[in-house]
């Protein structure tokens, strides 16, 4: 049987090292073709030599050098900077991991898609910032994109078989972050090391935070928008502290059909792994008896109000999931280098929107990925000013 050729941009982080543990559980399975990361040059070459990779890309040409002394002697390619991803998104691959975080892991998806591979995609900007483009690069290429963010990969299982007429509602669930049983008073107050601890899952820092945030779930609910071609009112979160229901699809006839599986990414990367098929994977079972108890609420528009950004990004469409995007990890950045509080981040994110309204009208359509790089780097600048706006009136 001939082997499935394989590529993982950001390999290095949270989702590249779980998709790396499946594959090295049946190497044998596998032709490793692309493995990326950027500034953890050890891990790369650890994974490039033990998984036999044709290349290994850092995206930063500052450590090249270290990268080939890392590779020496292993027959592994190695290569940097921003053009030799995407010259290792152009290798012909069954399957493409798009892993690589922020806006950085558009442009090498994009260009996997024109050789039809299936991407699986966990870069969560890609749907958001450029979502209709995307689908549309996939429909022209024949390839397939399969969701691996938990909740998406959840909604898409429920929708196996079904119609899409049928469909009434998404509910994605959230576990409410690490501070969701804080006072609201308190948040103000919340440090990036309150925000940065996650009760039931283990992500990157970033996307830990965002969760305390909710920013990840209005990204998310984005995300449901544009890969599941639903309108904004048929898609709601609930907060489900256990983290074990991921979503729930609701259809015409009343039937709520929910996917539970145990807080492991490697469940939805080894559902889009092996997809159409199901295999045996390395996570935990649930034991409901034991579970005793699955809690579901609505979240507290005070204390996330991401939650009413989000709606009002999807109703707007266009440009503004690129907006939102870029808003939310600057003001995430204004945070993190202690300049804004935990609760600014949503009032940063309104202003640009609001500005950017302004200067570009947010519901024209994306036409191009330079579109959406430009989009990107105008709002960046404009949440800044945003930053600065915030400081001086807190003074
Ligand atoms: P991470 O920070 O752990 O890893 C990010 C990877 O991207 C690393 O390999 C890093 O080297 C690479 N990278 C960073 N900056 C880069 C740049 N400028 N150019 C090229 N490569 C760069 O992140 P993660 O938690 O693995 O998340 C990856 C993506 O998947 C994100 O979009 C995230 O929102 C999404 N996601 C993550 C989870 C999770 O459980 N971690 C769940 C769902 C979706
Ligand atoms: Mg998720």
């Amino acid at each position: 049987m001939s082997r499935r050729r394989v590529s993982i941009f950001g390999a290095t982080g949270s989702i590249g090292q779980n998709t790396i543990d499946l594959i090295a559980r049946d190497a044998q399975a596998y032709e490793v073709v692309a493995l990326t990361g950027a500034s953890n040059i050890a891990q790369l070459a650890t994974d490039a030599r033990r998984l036999g990779a044709q290349i290994a890309v850092t995206a930063e040409a500052r450590l090249l050098p270290e990268l080939r002394a890392a590779l020496e002697g292993s027959g592994v390619e190695a290569a940097a900077g921003e053009a030799a991803l995407l010259e290792a998104a152009d290798r012909p691959a069954d399957w493409i991991m798009s892993a690589i975080v922020g806006a950085a892991g558009l442009a090498p998806g994009f260009r996997a898609l024109r050789h039809g591979a299936t991407l699986a995609l966990a870069n969560k900007e890609s749907l958001v910032t450029a979502g209709p483009l995307l689908l549309q690069e996939a429909r022209q290429h024949g390839a397939q994109i399969l969701p691996v963010d938990s909740e998406h990969s959840a909604v898409f299982q429920g929708l196996v078989g079904e119609d899409m007429a049928a469909v009434e509602r998404i509910i994605i669930t959230a576990s409410g972050g690490g501070l969701r049983d804080w006072p609201i008073a308190a948040l103000a107050n919340a440090t990036p090391e309150d925000a940065g601890a996650h009760p039931n899952w283990d992500m990157g820092q970033r996307i830990t935070i965002d969760s305390a945030s909710m920013f990840n779930k209005a990204m998310e609910l984005i995300e449901t928008k544009e890969f599941f071609g639903v309108v904004p009112a048929q898609i709601e979160t609930v907060i489900h502290p256990q983290s074990i229901v991921h979503a729930l699809v609701g259809f015409n006839d009343g039937a709520l059909m929910a996917h539970l599986g145990a807080p492991d990414m490697r469940h939805a990367i080894g559902y889009a792994l092996h997809y159409p098929d199901r295999r045996d994977l390395p996570v935990a079972r649930i034991d409901l008896a034991q579970l005793a108890t699955l809690e579901f609420y609505a979240p507290c528009a005070t204390r996330y109000p991401a939650l009413k950004l989000a709606r009002a990004v999807m109703e707007a469409g266009g440009h503004a999931g690129c907006v939102f995007n870029a808003a939310k990890e600057t003001a995430l950045d204004g945070f993190l280098a202690g300049r804004i509080g935990f609760m600014d981040m949503s009032g940063v994110v309104e202003a640009t929107l609001d500005a950017m309204s302004s200067k570009i009208g947010l519901s024209n359509a994306v036409e191009t990925l330079e579109d959406v790089l430009q989009t990107d780097h105008m709002a960046r600048k404009t949440a800044w000013t945003a930053i600065e706006h915030h400081e001086k009136e807190a003074r």
